[in-house]
Order: C-alpha cells, then sequence, then structure tokens
C-alpha cells in the first residue's frame, strides 16, 4: 500500500510517523493509500524550512518570481489530464469537473503572474514643498493554508499562487481526504524552478492545524472549510496575533420567478444542484419557486434529476460522481429518510442507489440525486448544510418574500436568480446579504481578478480570497515620506505639524 508523504524542502518526506489516515477511492469504497498525519515536530520543520527561504525568496527579484509563476502555469496545462485523475481517484468527482477545478485554479496562476501590475505602489509629487510621497508593499513572511476535501487543487491554488507571488513562502494542510494533489502540485512548482522551501506540504489532521495556528514562526493563516471549524480557525490563530482570513460553508439559494425560462432554469439549477455530487461550497442547495412558478418547476427538476448519470468519476459519460466518504453518503441519506416525518415531500429519492454498468462500485459510497418539495425553513433538510445531492424546493409568493429568506439565513456565500426582467434582478442583488451572485447563472464564481468570499458565517473575518484581496492579505503596505534638502534652501524643522 502506498503511503503519501509530506512535502518539505523541496522533497517528499516521511515526517516524525506520528500515524497514518486511509485515503479511499470513494467509487469502489476501497482504502488505495495511506496519508502521513504531522505532529508538532513535523510541522515545525516544514515552517522552518518554510522560513530559512523566505530569506531569499522575498528578496528575489519580480521577473524572477514571474518567470517561475509563467513556469508553474504551463506545467498545470501540461499535466492537466494527470492531476485530474488523481484529483478523480480520490475525491470522487468527475475526470471532466477536475479539470475544470484546475482550470479555474490555473487562472489564479494567471493573474498572480501580472504581479508586476498588481504590486505597483503609489507615488505622491510634492504633498509639500521638496517632500514626496510613496507607497509599496511588502511579504509577511511564511504564510499557511489550511483546505477541504471538495477543491484539492483549486482552493489551495486560490491561496499559494498569490502568497507565493508577493514573496511570501508557503505551507499547506490539505484535506487528509484526498492529499495526492498538494504533492503533485509541490512537484510541479519544483520543476518550474521554485526555489525549496518556498511551497511545503504538511498532511494532517486536526493536530497538525493546530501546530500551524500556535506556531510562532507563521505569519498569517488563509482556511477554507466548514464554518464551524472556520470559527475555530479564525479565533485560534488571531488569539496568537495571525492575520486570518477563513471561509466557511454554505446554504445558496436558486430563486426562481415566474417569468423566467423554466426549462433553463431547471437545466442549470439541476446541474449546480447534483453537480460535484453537491459538494461544492457554491452548489445549489435550495430553489426558490416564487409564485405561480413552482409546480411547473418542480415537474421539471423532477424529470431532470432522474436523469442524470451517476457512476465513477472515470467513466465516460458521468455527470455525478461518489460521495467523498460512506460517513458523508450516510449523512445525506439520513437527511432524505427523516425529510418526510419533518412535512416534505420526496419528489425523487436517491437513497440507496447502485450502479448497475460497474460492477467494482458495488461498494462505493454513492447516493442518487434527490429532490424534496415544501421544504421550509424550519426543517432539517433546509437548515443544515448536506453537502450533498440533495435539492429541497421552497415555495414563497413574492420576489420580496424570496429576499427575505436568503438574508433569514445565518449563510451568504453564492445565490442566483432566474428571470427575465432587469428589474427584478436588480432589486435581488441589491437586496441580498450575499457574497456572490448570479443573475440567470447557476453557481457564480468570481474571476480570479475579482476576490471570492461570501458574507455572515460563509467568510469569518473580513477578508475575501484572492484578486485584489488576496494581494492585501499577504502583504503589509509601507508609506514613505521623502526629503532630499536642499543645501541652499534650509528647512526649517517645526514643533507643529506642517500646515502646507
Ligand atoms: P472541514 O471544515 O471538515 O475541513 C477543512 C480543513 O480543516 C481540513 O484541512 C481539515 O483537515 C481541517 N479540520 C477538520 N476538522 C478540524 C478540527 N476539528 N480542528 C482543526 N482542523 C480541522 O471541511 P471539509 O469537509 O473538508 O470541506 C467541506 C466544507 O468546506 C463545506 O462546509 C463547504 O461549504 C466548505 N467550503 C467552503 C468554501 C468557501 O469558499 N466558502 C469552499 C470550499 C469548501
Amino acid at each position: 500500500m502506498t503511503t503519501i508523504p509530506h512535502w518539505i524542502a523541496g522533497a517528499p518526506a516521511e515526517g516524525t510517523g506520528r500515524t497514518t489516515a486511509p485515503v479511499y477511492n470513494p467509487a469502489t469504497g476501497r482504502e488505495q493509500a495511506r496519508v502521513v498525519l504531522a505532529g508538532a515536530a513535523d510541522v515545525d520543520a516544514a515552517v522552518t524550512a518554510a522560513r530559512t527561504a523566505f530569506t531569499t525568496w522575498s528578496e528575489s527579484s519580480l521577473s524572477q518570481r514571474t518567470q517561475v509563476l509563467f513556469a508553474f502555469r504551463q506545467l498545470l496545462v501540461e499535466h492537466e489530464e494527470e492531476l485530474a485523475r488523481i484529483i478523480s481517484a480520490e475525491h470522487g468527482k468527475t475526470v471532466g469537473d477536475a479539470r475544470g477545478e484546475i482550470a479555474r485554479g490555473r487562472e489564479v496562476v494567471e493573474f498572480a503572474c501580472g504581479l508586476g501590475d498588481v504590486l505597483k505602489g503609489d507615488f505622491s509629487d510634492q504633498v509639500s514643498r521638496g517632500v514626496d510621497v510613496h507607497s509599496f508593499r511588502q511579504p509577511l513572511g511564511v504564510v499557511a493554508g489550511i483546505t477541504p476535501f471538495n477543491f484539492p487543487a483549486m482552493v489551495p491554488l486560490w491561496m499559494h499562487p498569490i502568497a507565493i507571488a508577493t514573496g511570501n513562502t508557503f505551507v499547506l494542510k490539505p484535506s487528509e481526504r484526498d492529499p495526492s494533489a498538494a504533492n503533485f502540485v509541490a512537484e510541479l512548482y519544483r520543476r518550474a524552478g521554485l526555489p525549496d522551501g518556498v511551497f511545503n506540504v504538511v498532511h494532517g489532521d486536526k493536530t497538525a492545524v493546530d501546530a500551524l495556528l500556535d506556531h510562532p514562526g507563521v505569519e498569517a493563516v488563509s482556511f477554507v472549510g466548514s464554518t464551524p471549524i472556520a470559527q475555530y480557525v479564525h479565533e485560534r490563530a488571531t488569539a496568537a496575533g495571525k492575520r486570518v482570513q477563513a471561509l466557511g460553508g454554505a446554504k445558496n439559494h436558486a430563486v426562481v420567478l415566474p417569468d423566467a425560462d423554466l426549462e433553463f432554469a431547471a437545466d442549470h439549477i439541476t446541474a449546480g444542484a447534483y453537480g460535484s455530487a453537491g459538494e461544492r461550497c457554491m452548489a445549489l442547495s435550495v430553489a426558490v419557486a416564487v409564485g405561480p412558478a413552482a409546480d411547473a418547476l418542480v415537474a421539471i427538476l423532477e424529470r431532470k434529476a432522474r436523469e442524470v448519470k451517476v457512476g465513477p468519476g472515470d467513466a465516460p459519460g458521468t455527470e455525478m460522481g461518489p460521495l467523498v466518504t460512506a460517513a458523508a453518503r450516510d449523512r445525506v441519506e439520513r437527511a432524505v429518510a427523516e425529510a418526510p416525518a419533518q412535512g416534505a415531500t420526496v419528489v425523487v429519492d436517491g437513497r440507496g442507489l447502485k450502479v448497475e454498468d460497474h460492477p467494482e462500485c458495488a461498494d462505493g459510497f454513492f447516493t442518487g440525486p434527490s429532490l424534496l418539495d415544501h421544504v421550509t425553513t424550519a426543517m432539517d433538510a433546509y437548515r443544515q448544510e448536506l453537502f450533498g445531492p440533495v435539492l429541497a424546493v421552497v415555495r414563497v409568493d413574492t420576489l420580496d418574500d424570496a429576499i427575505d429568506l436568503i438574508n433569514a439565513n445565518p449563510y451568504g456565500n453564492g445565490t442566483a436568480v432566474f428571470t427575465a426582467s432587469g428589474e427584478a434582478a436588480r432589486r435581488f442583488q441589491r437586496g441580498v446579504k450575499v457574497g456572490m451572485i448570479g443573475v440567470n447563472v447557476p453557481v457564480p464564481v468570481p474571476m480570479s481578478y475579482y476576490s471570492f468570499g461570501g458574507w455572515k458565517d460563509s467568510l469569518i473575518g473580513d477578508s475575501p480570497i484572492h484578486g485584489p484581496e488576496g494581494i492585501r492579505f499577504y502583504t503589509r503596505p509601507k508609506v514613505v515620506t521623502t526629503r532630499w534638502p536642499h543645501t541652499e534652501q534650509h528647512v526649517a524643522a517645526g514643533f507643529t505639524f506642517p500646515t502646507s
């Protein structure tokens, strides 16, 4: 059985061997590897390597960093298929969807390739007689990324290209459920010419996370995962004096107005709800049917849910793969089982799905798409982030009711409105307390040159990720006020603040 090592100072590292954890192939349900779990000594080794590398990397020129990033971007293109298959085999998502996450992550590298532009400071000439002011930004030092299982390539790529481009060194603690993508990316960085120690990977669980949060050598922590852990990470790392960005969970609503093209809306909501088996923080898990849209919408959603092709992620034609673990599958199926007792109608019941064309998948962690109707905000299926292929339909009377419903939800990550009315879309986008909004777009993930982040319990603290906010997060500003005295025009020192 393969053991997946850490990656420290430019090479694989077995570490101190605290313990290992199983890595499954979710499609077959079989353990396919073990991953080492870091203890505090392993984390310290990674942080020490990163601190050593920082002394030279932070002094490297913009053109040297840009060259490494361009080379890294090219390697991501050349090895996309290989990386997509690694992701699919450990996560369960389709290879096509894994390619998509690599492409979206690569866009952040492309943004970081323009660091010469985004790192430009400001200059003000002659703010006082003979005095100029300029500003520039400097890296923080060693920064850590702690990431979730659902995007093992893309979410870390939201972080490390920008951190590294701005002169920091990085320690990544990826999810222990699908750890291999992180090591593959580390190897690509090495081949791109990144100096040893600038990018490190420690695998592990809470022990590794806590060691990073407490380590005095770590200046900042980027976290993406569930809300309770985001809150925990934010609290513990800020208490240790670190800068923290912490993105949490979600419950994303798609509002369908009666004037919408219902076939179009249902098509996109189906893909947004069941794509990646609902294991996306931007997945649509609630369809809010407004007024007379409801019955027709549910009928089309039912037809489309039944048409979703479920199978192993590497089989041609598969649209939806298994869930990441048996526990995740059981949690989702329990929620569907309990929904009728709380008053919901189970329109499509995905429980117990068998992938018949693939006998090797008999023990895989599959469940089919489920569709619940007449869901209310009091029900568990609405209140919990199920993080699986379950779409709940809530019926309301008006657009304003839909906006109020979304605003009463503790999460505020993404939302979408389906309508033919520009006025309604405008009212919606101005009214909802949500960070990322789609108008006839189901999963409105911002491009890399914007920043990604929700509101309320979907983002703890105040810093969204990547784009301009990423540059700000990974750097500190300096403002320099300069005078070069003219020997013949002596400027007298004043005991009061200058007024001109
Ligand atoms: P998770 O919170 O369980 O794990 C995230 C990371 O935290 C992992 O690296 C994990 O090892 C670590 N961790 C887990 N438990 C911990 C503990 N008790 N103490 C310290 N560290 C701990 O999340 P997940 O199940 O891997 O991912 C799914 C969640 O991530 C969902 O809630 C989803 O909405 C969220 N997510 C959010 C975004 C976003 O941008 N807002 C993006 C992707 C995923």
